[in-house]
């Protein structure tokens, strides 16, 4: 059996780029930019007041100042500022010629309607100097980024308004299992809801993938077959869920190597997650996630969403913390690694999440992230430092 570790390289290896094409700046939120963006212009493109205030030449700080003009943001002085003058300037303003720093309202005294006077001790320049946050050419931004707002906004100051960013794979879901029926059935009383179908739907949308749902396949060789050959032709990367275990009825393996798709892992020294299965065909990548709630939801976590990001050139770094356990934890076997849901306290430590099993789909909901038990640990003591993952 392999280590989640080694499942999580085998994928990441096999992960195929997607190809780019070009968005609008507001359809960007959330695509991973495919090509560096660089400045069209320095910025500030000019030396700009910091504050409202006055614009004169330090040298004359001690006198009175004439005041020549008056300079709202986004005009352009029309006068150099000569010994002993100054102009009235607002935050974003142009500095004229001439002037060295800028006197705040607040330490100047207005001695008639245009004479004032500096009242304060000493003055910083107040002003921001052309070129100081980026210079035209520099990399504002670069290839593999996940964009969020504050990439937006970087992208609309530099004038990209149609970024290339890496094309959405489409990721085929489908749920096997006769017990399963859609959430909008009442289930008889030997059935469930499929909630990995929709959790996986969402999981997927959150990566920024295009998911597309191919419902539920029963427990026979002929509808599982018939699923995964269509999602397989649709699709850039197909999971199912349910199915991969050591039941008689456990057909997704053997429904993938029919579907010429060459079996990488079958098992993962986890838990949840161990019967986890991933292989690839010429057509897509297949992952058999375990039928188990919290199990799929982990694995997508921990496998998936790094697997498509990486499809998408991203390179997903999971925010990883050692945090301090606020009560012991104990569990039975220690012969598999361990990652399970937890709170976080007020003061910053690892409350586990109450769990019932792989199917309290409640356990998760509470989660703040999945906290790790290495292989031979079978007790943690509170107080000591546990490795988190955040959601
Ligand atoms: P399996 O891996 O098919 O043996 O399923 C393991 C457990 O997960 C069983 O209790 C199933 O009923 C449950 N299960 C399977 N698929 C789903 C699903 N799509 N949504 C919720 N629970 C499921
Ligand atoms: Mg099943």
């Amino acid at each position: 059996m392999i280590t989640q570790q080694e499942a999580y390289e085998t994928m990441m290896s096999e992960a195929r780029p997607m190809g780019s094409e070009r968005v609008g700046l507001d359809d960007a939120l959330g695509r991973v930019l495919a090509e560096d963006v660089r400045s069209d212009m320095d910025m500030p493109p000019f030396i700009k007041s910091a504050m409202d205030g006055y614009a004169c030449r330090r040298k004359d700080l001690a006198n009175k100042l004439k005041v020549v003009e008056v300079l709202k943001a986004g005009a352009v002085p029309g006068k150099t500022i000569a010994t002993n003058e100054c102009a009235k300037i607002m935050t974003g303003g142009m500095v004229p010629e001439g002037a060295d720093c800028v006197i705040v309202v607040e330490e100047v005294n207005v001695l008639d309607t245009d004479t004032v006077q500096f009242n304060g001790e000493s003055t910083r320049d107040n002003v921001c100097q052309k070129g100081e946050d980026m210079q035209v050419d520099d990399v504002v931004l670069t290839a593999g980024i996940r964009l969020g707002p504050q990439h937006i906004a970087m992208m609309a100051s530099v004038g990209c308004v149609s970024p290339q960013v890496v094309c959405r794979p489409r990721v085929g879901i489908l749920a096997t299992g006769d017990e399963l029926v859609e959430p909008d059935v009442i289930p008889d009383v030997s059935q469930i809801r499929t909630s990995n179908s929709h959790q996986l739907i969402a999981q997927v949308r959150a990566c920024g993938a295009i998911p597309t749902y191919y419902g539920i396949a029963r427990d026979t060789k002929e509808s599982l077959d018939a699923a995964v050959k269509t999602a397989m032709s649709d699709c850039d990367l197909v999971l199912l869920t349910g199915g991969v275990s050591m039941g008689d009825l456990d057909l997704v393996p053997g429904i993938m190597k029919a579907n010429k798709v060459n079996i990488l892992f079958e098992e993962i020294a986890v838990q949840p997650g161990k019967p986890t299965t991933f292989g690839v065909s010429e057509e897509a990548a297949c992952v058999g996630l375990p039928g188990s709630p919290v199990a799929a939801f982990t694995q997508f976590e921990l496998l998936v969403k790094p697997f498509i990001f990486s499809m998408m050139w991203h390179e997903y770094r999971p925010g990883h913390l050692r945090l301090p356990m606020a009560e012991n934890r104990t569990r039975a076997r220690a012969l598999r690694e361990n990652w399970f849901p937890f709170k976080l306290t007020d003061d910053g430590a690892v409350l586990p999440c109450e769990f019932h099993g792989s199917a309290h789909v409640e356990s998760i909901c509470e989660a703040y992230g999945l906290a790790h038990m290495p292989v031979g640990m079978s007790t943690i003591e509170a107080g000591a430092l546990v490795s988190v993952r955040i959601l």
